[in-house]
């Protein structure tokens, strides 16, 4: 008994589908931006168990549009300014299609030899189009959280303290550190917290005016901590942090992590994709120091979720710490790269597809020009908000902006809930030297500047 007899009901269904995706994408615009939904509103429609006996596609399409549609918040919407705006762009969309139709599994080049080098060719595409250093050996994961866990593993291990082979506990070892902004990612936080280093082991650096990690305030933080018997590790630099996108000074932190025999990191999940416009590149000034860098194309290179990118020079340090060959996956040959070793997991998606069809489909100048003119529309965004008497404008850097009201965190809080209980678009907030502010991050592919100009309406 098969599982499906023909591909008929397949290919009528597919075509259905197909229109209804270019309708989506073409109408989005007249969806409300946030779903609506109340907790509990979308389970509650579905049954105990799934149909005993199928349903024909046209039955899932119908409750797909009426029972999942309206619990959706629209990510591609082109009014998405919460958070980090992302795209599901076509070229993208078209990309995951085929990777689920050949559901390929990457775990070794044997095992799809097309899905291994594709990565290697479009991730060392992607390195030389961010103006990235030529040494550098590249991997994609699901997200910028995993990467930054695999990176923080590997430093562990560089530290030459037999991690792999004894572990971290019952043993002499000194306490292990982590250096980060005060404004770096959670996803910092939470890997440390896996690998071991707990709660102590993460030491947050203060920031400047411009939220950028003090240089001076990490060297003192580390002069403490050898005083007091404890180790470095890592330090990691952000440069486009998550809140207001300030940007870490690489440089100066990377001749310290150089100095101290520690990994550098560089938290570029979202500002990386920025440099393929080579006037942003100066967030990469001192690059060079860089042990690893994450880079998300699911984020601002119009690339579906999930694909992120780890970057390292020291490739073989990352093997080092995962590589364990099971013999059923050993293999003879030696000159190709298995990515599984490089990594937690074992199986993996052909994530380069799509990763492929969006850098081929639209090309490397298009792709500067739609970064650049959400870069534009933010300065013009904050240039407006500027001359507002009652908005206080806090930061622009890339393409985010924050800013609030004069009236205080109530007003600012309300004017929110305001702007979102509309529908129309989808701002988020962040804290800022204990002042609620509001946060607009620009990053769809479909943005033009009559959906970020609503904002201004409100003010
Ligand atoms: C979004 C973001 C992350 C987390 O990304 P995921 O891919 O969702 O794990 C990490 N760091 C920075 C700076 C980010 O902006």
């Amino acid at each position: 008994m098969k599982l499906d007899a023909t591909s008929d009901d397949f290919r009528a269904a597919g075509h259905k589908l197909i229109d209804w995706i270019a309708d989506y994408i073409g109408g989005i615009d007249s969806y409300d931006v946030l779903s609506r939904v109340q907790p509990g509103d979308v389970a509650k429609q579905f049954a105990d168990a799934p149909s005993r006996e199928g349903r024909d596609y046209d039955a899932l399409i119908a409750d797909f549009k009426s029972k999942i549609l309206p619990g959706i918040t629209h990510w591609n919407h082109p009014s998405f300014f919460a958070y980090f705006s992302i795209t599901g762009s076509q070229a993208g969309i078209l990309g995951e299609l085929l990777t689920a139709a050949l559901n390929a599994n990457g775990m070794l080049w044997k095992t799809s030899p097309a899905l291994t080098e594709l990565e290697t060719v479009t991730l060392a595409w992607l390195r030389d189009a961010l103006g990235l250093p030529k040494n550098l050996f590249g991997i994609i994961n699901d997200t910028a959280s995993i990467n930054s866990y695999l990176a923080l593993a590997a430093a562990r291990e560089h530290l030459g303290l037999g991690i792999r082979a004894h572990g971290m506990t019952g043993r002499d070892l000194p306490p292990l550190r982590v250096y980060c902004s005060e404004h770096a990612h959670s996803s910092i936080d939470k890997a440390a917290l896996a690998l071991g280093f707990g709660m102590t082991g993460i030491v947050k650096i203060e920031t400047d005016e411009q939220f950028r990690m003090k240089p001076d305030a990490l060297e003192r933080a580390i002069a403490r901590d050898r005083e007091a018997g404890a180790r470095p590790c890592a330090i990691v630099a952000t440069t486009g942090t998550t809140s207001i996108a300030s940007i870490d000074p690489v440089k100066a932190i990377g001749a310290i992590a150089q100095r101290e025999g520690a990994w550098l990191h560089v938290d570029a999940a979202y500002g990386g994709s920025a440099t393929v416009c080579p006037e942003f590149r100066y967030i990469w000034d001192g690059i060079e120091f860089a042990d690893s860098i994450v880079v998300n194309p699911h984020k601002w290179l119009f690339t579906p979720i999930d694909c992120s990118v780890l970057y390292t020079r020291k490739p073989d340090v990352l093997k080092e710490t995962f590589s364990l060959v099971a013999e059923y996956l050993k293999t003879t040959d030696t000159a190709e790269i298995n990515y599984m070793d490089y990594g937690l997991q074992l199986g993996r998606r052909f994530r380069a597809l799509k990763l492929w069809f969006v850098l081929e489909h639209y090309g490397l100048h298009h792709i500067q020009s739609v970064i650049r003119q959400h870069v534009d529309f933010a300065a013009r965004l904050a240039a407006e908000l500027r001359a507002k008497p009652n908005v206080e404008l806090l930061t622009q850097s890339l393409s985010v902006v924050v800013f609030r009201l004069r009236d205080g965190d109530d007003a600012t809080m309300q004017l929110m809930e305001q702007m979102n209980a509309t529908g129309r678009l989808f701002v988020s907030h962040t804290k800022l030297r204990g002042q609620y502010a509001i946060r607009v991050a620009l990053g769809n592919g479909a943005t033009e500047w009559r959906h970020v100009e609503q904002i201004l309406s409100f003010l």
